[in-house]
């Protein structure tokens, strides 16, 4: 009988969180978290390489990649390091760079969003490849950004670029973003709604307010425009599995301090989260068509932060599901609501899924998790690694 596989030992999930969390990578700083991240993975026999990426007017941001074997299937997981500021440490329990372990939890900024997935990954490739060794028959890789949480222009949507110029090819992509609700594996987003941020300028002719006939008021044109966009007319009526678009205004200026003066032009912005019935293009002719009814001169800015996507419920979105039911009991809902990430890049290249923690506490003063929802997403990766690669016989 052939001796099972003894490969060097997994990191410890809960230990790795900690590791991770004690380095205070506040976007752009990586202060040292990829370097936890590398140690942990080398020794299990990842290629890891750095992948430093800079633009003009931006920081120069460290990602990593790393991988191991050569063949196909090759499986990602993609999440990030950064995390946002803790904002007034006073205010937190406990500092939110120690990575304490207090009442059952781990507290620090990124306990949730998201190193503690990122320690479960490699916690659960390294008991995957304890098991299976090398030759599993397949890649699998990591795809590590410094650059989520900010502006994302040099993290991964720069990797999967330079991994396409290279021919290295990725057939499934898991992100770990904390999805789940109200526990572990409870939700799994199957894509995401676009971002579609507007700002119109809407133009007139200053004058005194005993003269309007002299002047041209640009602010009723204003009320109106922003009127026919709502709340009335639904931009649409949601899809199959997206939710109706919603639209949200978010400033109206005219920084007028003058009570007898017809300002000359009057601006706002506004931002509509959208499914997949609609592309920004489309939106932008539904602006358009609302604003020139109302006519005059405006001038209408759309700045697309991401197109909305959908991973069709397939083989990836049942693998996925079933490796959770398998651990958790639970089949997952499969949902496309919530912020953009990273995988709106990821989905470019190869069908993705996102699965994480259960997002309470993202961003918040106090963020923190269970330990043991750490070690169950850990198993949670661990299924699905086993069930991408099936052992032969
Ligand atoms: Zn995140």
């Amino acid at each position: 009988m052939v001796p099972p596989y003894r490969g060097p030992a997994a990191p410890d999930p809960i230990e790795l969180t900690q590791a991770l969390i004690r380095c205070p990578s506040v976007t752009p700083a990586d202060a040292g978290a990829l370097g936890v991240l590398e140690a942990a993975l080398t020794p299990l026999g990842f290629r890891c390489e750095r992948m430093r990426f800079e633009a003009p007017g931006t920081a120069p941001i460290d990602n990593l990649h790393a991988r191991i074997g050569t063949g196909r299937p090759h499986l990602c997981f993609a999440g990030h390091t950064d995390v946002v500021p803790p904002g007034d440490e006073t205010r937190w329990r406990f500092p939110p760079f120690e990575g304490r372990i207090a009442e059952g939890r781990i507290w620090g900024r990124g306990a949730c969003d998201m190193k503690s997935a990122v320690a479960a990954f490699a916690a659960a490739a390294g008991r995957f490849l304890a098991a299976r060794g090398p030759g599993f028959g397949g890649s699998i890789s990591l795809l590590i950004t410094g650059d989520e949480e900010a502006e994302a222009v040099n993290g991964t949507v720069k990797v999967l670029q330079a991994l396409a110029a290279r021919s290295e090819a990725i057939d499934a992509c898991i992100v770990g973003e904390p999805s789940s609700s109200e526990a572990v594996g409870d939700t799994m987003k199957i894509g995401r709604r676009g971002s579609l941020t507007g700002r119109l300028t809407v133009r007139g002719v200053q004058g005194h307010v005993a003269y309007p006939n002299k002047a041209d008021n640009p602010l009723p044109r204003l009320v109106q425009m922003l009127a026919a966009l709502g709340p009335g007319p639904e931009i649409d009526q949601g899809s199959a599995h997206f939710d109706p678009s919603t639209l949200a205004i978010t400033t109206i200026d005219v920084g007028n301090p003058a009570a007898n003066v017809i300002p000359a032009e009057g601006r706002a912005v506004f931002n509509i989260r959208f499914n997949d019935t609609h592309t920004a293009e489309s939106l932008g002719a539904w602006l358009r068509q609302r604003f020139d009814a109302v006519g005059g001169d405006y001038a209408l800015e759309l700045h697309s932060g991401a197109d909305s996507f959908l991973t069709a419920p397939g083989e990836l979105t049942g693998r996925v599901a079933g490796a959770v039911e398998r651990v958790t009991g639970r089949r997952p809902a499969f949902s496309t609501s919530g912020g953009t990430s990273d995988a709106r890049f990821v989905k470019d290249y190869a069908p993705v899924v996102e699965l994480g923690l259960v997002n309470a506490t993202i961003h918040k003063t106090d963020e923190n998790v269970p330990v043991e929802d750490i070690e169950m997403l850990a198993r949670i990766y661990q299924a699905v690694l086993e069930d991408s690669f099936p052992e032969e016989g």
